[in-house]
């Protein structure tokens, strides 16, 4: 297999990318400066050197002073009532951006088409197990499942809810699920943060 080979495989395998347009890409870098490459292989590499994982609710940060926490779980301003459980990092940016919430957040880093096997592989279910567990002693009192509103979301949804529900009424904590009719298509997202609040009102 060619160099150009290997590259249009890694481009595969980006979200919505087919064999064709992969290809494209891989021609589009070969057809572009060294420089740029260069600048796009430091880019890449910087991802490993200057990102981490937060150790509690697992979003992407800028690495600081060696924290393992990212700035909004240390900001001791923030409710610790309430989690909002998400699908990925863009749909904390997009929320996040809004002010609307001011809870604790836990990033599930996936989602589950219907009849999927082995979930615990697809999303880190037994994290969010750990990080109820430690919340239940730090006040936590409800959940909020907020995810896409389409098949995958509600399947992902039920899974969630059936999954937390002994450790749920272990504590006390109530379950909630994001309102419907607002979040479109594959993709969690509120146009504006009127829409968000009121899908955050109408929780059920
Ligand atoms: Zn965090």
């Amino acid at each position: 297999m060619s160099i150009l080979d290997t590259l249009t495989d890694s481009f595969k395998r980006f979200p919505g990318i087919g064999s064709r347009q992969a290809r494209r890409f891989a021609y589009f870098l070969l057809n572009s400066p060294e420089s740029f490459r260069n600048e796009l292989a430091q880019q890449i590499s910087g991802l490993s050197s200057e990102i981490k994982q937060c150790a509690s609710c697992y979003r992407f940060f800028r690495k600081e002073n060696g924290t393992t926490l990212c700035p909004t779980c240390i900001d001791p301003a923030r409710d610790n009532t309430t989690l909002l459980v998400l699908e990925k990092d863009m749909d904390f940016e997009n929320i996040h951006g809004m002010g609307a919430y001011s809870g604790r957040y836990f990033i599930l880093g996936g989602s589950l088409p219907i009849l999927s096997d082995d979930p615990a592989r697809r999303i880190r279910i037994r994290q969010l197990l750990t990080r109820v567990e430690s919340g239940a002693s730090q006040g936590l009192k409800e959940i909020i499942l907020a995810f896409g509103a389409n098949a995958e979301g509600e399947n992902t949804a039920q899974y969630v809810s059936k999954t937390l529900a002994p450790i749920a009424e272990k504590h006390t904590i109530t379950i909630t699920v994001l309102g419907k009719g607002l979040s479109t298509g594959t993709e969690l997202e509120y146009s504006d943060s009127d829409t968000f609040v009121h899908a955050l009102r109408n929780r059920r």
